[in-house]
């Protein structure tokens, strides 16, 4: 049985310097009108003004060198800024994704042309991926993709359909897992590749899907005889079950799996001023132990991806407590707001509450199910 790892961080005077001037640039950004802060804002608050402004400050592709337009800075330095952005509820949900998995992913398997012609415009925060895994019938059972890609002359022809493709209507490319060629017997793992597909060809067809809060942040994509060069393979032909687990680990990990009711807290503290019973000191007192222990833990995995080491579990582990978090802060905002009639609650309460309310169920299903979470833990554990 393998130990869990969580690296202690220690506080580095440089990294606090960037957290201040990011902390300023969303201050006066939200001052001026230019967002208004909402839960989810990775996921379903888009603005690519804003990505742009962000991408122009320097705080996209962080982690990858400045001869493919990055910025030669470290994995806890990139950290930073989403912790801070994601405090702030600030719309990032544009170049989210790009930056996150799908650059790193071009650096490991991409050509050198795609490298110099997609990473600096990521970087710019003009160039957005959204992500191709789950499919009707494939979801957690992730293995069962349908969706294929048959070998033509000079690249690939795609058919079937992807589902719950976050920000897919406003991206540019999706990389997607599909099937290369059969599975060998019982063993579905084989013949899965990742393909990159510009979503701009013929063929590619992006259908919004509304969630409880009206939003339509992601979406059904269908993919009828859509022809992409051979160089959109990334990675080893029928190796793409390998490469998405390494993927997960990176998209589990985040201050994105605990943070995103975050500005739904800070509301109601502001709120709350001087007005609070004895009872939410207790809530309150919970709620920040809880997150600081979960700060440590993430923390921990990112100095982890730092050294080049892919945590698959610990960041099974982290999204599923994460996830617990951020859904029962929302439930517990609920009761510390109590203390106080609805009648003086601000707008912007009402708003923020609102919101985070109707995007909380999907917390747990996103980026894998807390059951499934629960299932690599225990394998880790030696339970399974
Ligand atoms: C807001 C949101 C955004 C998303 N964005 C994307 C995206 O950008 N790209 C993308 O590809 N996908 C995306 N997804 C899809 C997401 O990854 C799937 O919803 C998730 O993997 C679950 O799959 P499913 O919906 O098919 O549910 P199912 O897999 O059918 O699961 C249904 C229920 O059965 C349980 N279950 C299933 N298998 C097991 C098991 N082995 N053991 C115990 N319990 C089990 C599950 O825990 C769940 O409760 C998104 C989903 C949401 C809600």
């Amino acid at each position: 049985m393998q130990r869990f790892q969580f690296p202690v961080v220690q506080p580095d005077p440089a990294l606090e310097e960037l957290r201040e001037d990011l902390q300023t640039f969303l201050k006066a950004e939200r001052a001026a009108g230019n967002f208004q802060p909402e839960p989810e804002c990775w996921m379903a608050s888009s603005d690519p003004a804003f990505s742009k402004k962000m991408g122009d400050k320097g705080w996209i592709g962080l982690t990858w060198s400045s001869q493919y337009g990055g910025h030669d800075k470290t994995a806890l330095e990139r950290y930073i800024v989403t912790e801070e952005t994601l405090r702030a509820g600030a719309p990032v949900g544009a170049h989210w994704i790009a930056d996150r998995q799908h650059a790193p992913m071009l650096l490991e398997h991409g050509t050198e042309d795609q490298k110099l012609d997609i990473l600096p415009r990521i970087a710019a925060g003009q160039c957005y991926f959204a992500i191709g895994l789950s499919e009707p019938g494939a979801g957690s059972d992730l293995a069962n993709v349908k969706t294929k890609a048959e070998k033509v002359d000079n690249g690939w022809k795609i058919n079937g359909q992807k589902i719950w493709s976050s920000g897919a209507h406003i991206s540019h490319y999706m990389v997607a897992l599909l099937r290369t060629s059969p599975a060998d017997g019982r063993n579905r793992h084989v013949g899965l590749s990742q393909i990159m597909i510009d979503l701009s060809l013929p063929g590619v067809t992006i259908k919004p899907i509304t969630d409880l809060s009206g939003d339509a942040h992601f979406n059904e994509v269908y993919f009828e005889d859509v022809i992409v060069p051979d160089d959109c393979l990334l990675g080893a032909e029928g190796g793409g079950w390998k490469q998405v687990t390494g993927e997960l680990a990176m998209e589990r990990s985040g201050p994105e799996r605990f943070l995103s009711s975050y500005i739904t807290l800070e509301t109601a503290l502001y709120q709350l001023q001087g007005k609070m019973g004895s009872d939410s000191h207790g809530r309150l007192g919970k709620i920040f132990a809880n997150l600081r222990t979960l700060r440590g833990m993430s923390w921990g995995i990112a100095n982890l991806l730092h050294q080049g080491i892919s945590p698959e579990t610990e960041a099974a582990l982290v999204k599923d407590l994460g996830n617990r978090l951020e859904n029962d802060c929302t439930l517990q905002v609920r009761a510390l707001l109590n203390d106080l009639p609805v009648k003086e609650w601000s707008d912007e309460m009402r708003r923020i509450l609102n919101i985070g309310i109707l995007r909380s169920p999907p917390n747990t299903l996103r980026g894998g199910t807390t059951e499934v979470m629960r299932g690599i833990t225990a394998r880790q554990l030696g339970l399974r």
